[in-house]
């Protein structure tokens, strides 16, 4: 399980090499989108909560679902290109926010998220799930994906620190 800081700056540095390496002519919003995508499925929680408190559920916006498939971040690579031919210039957001879901897809795999018996990677074809965790206990497992966010978290601030950026976050 990938928490928020792991999925956003995750996605963000991806991003971020993205447009350094790759192309340099992309916006800096291109990596904000990317790092927004990459806590996009992870609304499903927030959602699934709403409805429940509304007494709803529906078993497919259960968290690790259909937000944590392939099929997800197809979709919104369809809507880039339907908007690439109306409005070219936004489509490079959308197109971020395809990459910022997919990475969040592979985060969860490797890291273990989503459903606890894996991610249905080739849903609708398949219902199937799979999954890499580094540990079988799911408290354990908890445990390790706190570790990792606290440590990226950290990681981060003190390279803020050092780049003297630091006092721009307060
Ligand atoms: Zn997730």
């Amino acid at each position: 399980m990938g928490f928020v800081v792991t999925h956003f700056l995750g996605a963000g540095l991806i991003g971020h090499l993205y447009r350094k390496y790759v192309n340099q002519n992309l916006p800096i919003l291109f990596v904000f989108f990317v790092a927004l995508g990459g806590i996009l499925p992870d609304g499903d929680f927030v959602l699934n909560r709403l409805l429940i408190s509304f007494e709803y559920f529906y078993p497919f916006l259960a968290h690790g679902g259909i937000t944590h498939t392939p099929f997800f971040a197809l979709i919104f690579l369809v809507v880039g290109f339907l908007i690439l031919l109306i409005k070219r210039d936004w489509a490079k957001y959308v197109f971020a926010v395809t990459l910022g879901v997919f990475i969040h897809i592979c985060i969860d795999f490797f890291l273990g998220g989503g459903g606890i018996e894996g991610l249905m990677l080739f849903y609708p074809f398949s219902l199937g799930r799979f999954y890499l965790y580094p540990g079988s206990d799911p408290m354990e497992h908890m445990f390790i994906s706190a570790v990792i966010d606290g440590v990226i978290f950290l990681v981060w601030m003190s390279y803020m620190f050092f780049r003297k950026n630091f006092r721009n976050l307060f």
